[in-house]
């Protein structure tokens, strides 16, 4: 596949698989929190307009379990076809290589011997393991999807294609020995088997070795309003009392936590395991403390933010009906804003999408068909109103709006529902 190409050979074969038992202890008695309206898997956009419109859509479920506390998908896409011709890359996500090169550096700082060695599970292009390879560890990945597994190895990052799993993890620690480091970034949330791939990190540790993990931060995410982070590659929704938990389960203590701006909120954990003396800071309690307040852990909570956005998606229903609004741009076309149009229900409404990425370019979305074009040529658009799917960039999309001289209004549909004359 070439760099540059967005796949367009699986469509219909993608099914959904009733999830009966929890991710996080095995429980069974799951309870339905919120039942989004059925979606098309949100990332496939393809360059083939009768194939993005043959996707069928999937159930889109949140779920808690009443033992655990862990919020998840309450049934599953099936994962193969969703990983193996993988587009997303860590470099073109906005702002994450500097993350990934100051965390590498925090990381680097805990362990005091010269030869060090870190994995990284879902280590996608290799960006993260390109940082600390040059902190002075021997690395190696491991990445079930083709394109990004190959760009890593191109760049001489050694990285297996695989589903990482503990059968897996055995099998690494026999020929290859244990880890100092091992770091999952962005990668935990969308594994089927939670408990075997923690369990298979641990394996991996070495007696005093450190696992790392960044993650979505829902209880930040949802207190911004930013539900359409919830899709069908987010098969579980983690907080700090979840991972703790997971920890205990799999033979680790969480000693450290910290919360970081990324995605709306994420969270950086990080583990040893249970025998090593590494110490657990005074930030896991704290965190643990501020998720009672919160009530994060509840189904309250998530009903909560279920009012919060269909009142503002009547908000926009509102609007649109009052500016007799039958046609307009949208801006932004990712995995969340097919999320977040789908759920509005304005996907009739939006005649073109204008992103940044050239590899959408000329695509169509997938389940509406509408095309996406790039964001420079925005002043083709001819609606009066352009509405901004990728509403959590709004700060830089609007300075990148002005800087294209974009004339028009714009509607910011979250967090809550506001308006932008250009
Ligand atoms: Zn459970």
């Amino acid at each position: 596949m070439s760099p540059f190409s967005v796949n367009e050979s699986y469509t219909s074969q993608m099914t959904t698989e009733r999830k009966a038992n929890c991710r996080g202890c095995s429980g069974d008695s799951l309870q339905v929190v919120w039942k989004m309206p059925d979606c098309v898997y949100g990332d496939l956009f393809t360059k083939d307009l009768a194939v993005a419109l043959q996707h069928k859509k999937h159930d889109l479920t949140l779920a808690i379990c009443p033992d655990c506390e862990l919020l998840q998908l309450l049934n599953e896409t099936n994962i193969q076809t969703q990983y193996d011709d993988y587009l997303y890359q860590t470099k073109i996500t906005f702002g994450l290589s500097e993350f990934y090169e100051d965390l590498s550096e925090k990381l680097s700082i805990l362990f005091y011997e010269e030869k060090k060695s870190a994995l990284d599970i879902g280590s996608n292009d290799g960006s993260f393991l390109k940082s600390l390879s040059e902190k002075g560890f021997d690395v190696l990945g491991i990445e079930p999807a083709k394109y990004p597994a190959a760009v890593a190895n191109a760049n001489g990052i050694e990285t297996l294609r695989e589903y990482f799993d503990s059968t897996l993890a055995k099998q690494i620690a026999r020929e290859r020995g244990n880890f100092d480091l091992v770091t999952i970034n962005y990668a935990l949330a969308n594994v089927p088997n939670l408990t075997d791939v923690l369990l298979g990190a641990q394996m991996l540790l070495k007696e005093d070795g450190i696992l790392n993990i960044v993650t979505g931060y829902h209880p930040d995410q949802f207190s911004i309003n930013m539900f359409d982070y919830v899709g069908h590659d987010h098969l579980t929704y983690l907080t700090v009392s979840n991972l703790d938990r997971l920890g205990t389960r799999t033979g680790m203590k969480l000693i450290d936590v910290a919360r970081v701006e990324h995605k709306g909120g994420s969270l950086v954990a990080t583990f040893s395991k249970t025998i090593s003396g590494r110490k657990k800071s005074n930030s896991v309690h704290q965190l643990l403390q501020r998720e009672m307040w919160q009530n994060c852990n509840s189904a309250e909570f998530i009903l909560n933010l279920k009012l919060r956005i269909e009142a503002q998606k009547n908000n926009l229903k509102n609007f649109i009906t009052k500016h007799s609004i039958d046609t307009m741009t949208g801006i932004g076309a990712s995995i969340s804003t097919t999320y977040l149009s789908n759920y509005m229900e304005i996907d009739h409404l939006i005649e073109n999408l204008f992103d940044d990425d050239r590899r959408k370019w000329q695509s169509f979305a997938p389940g509406s068909g509408v095309q996406v074009l790039p964001l420079e040529s925005i002043q083709t658009a001819r609606n009066e109103f352009s509405i901004l799917l990728a509403w959590q960039h709004s700060n830089r999309i609007s300075s990148r709006l002005k800087d294209l001289k974009f004339e028009g209004r714009l509607i910011i549909p979250l967090p809550f529902l506001r308006e932008i004359y250009f």
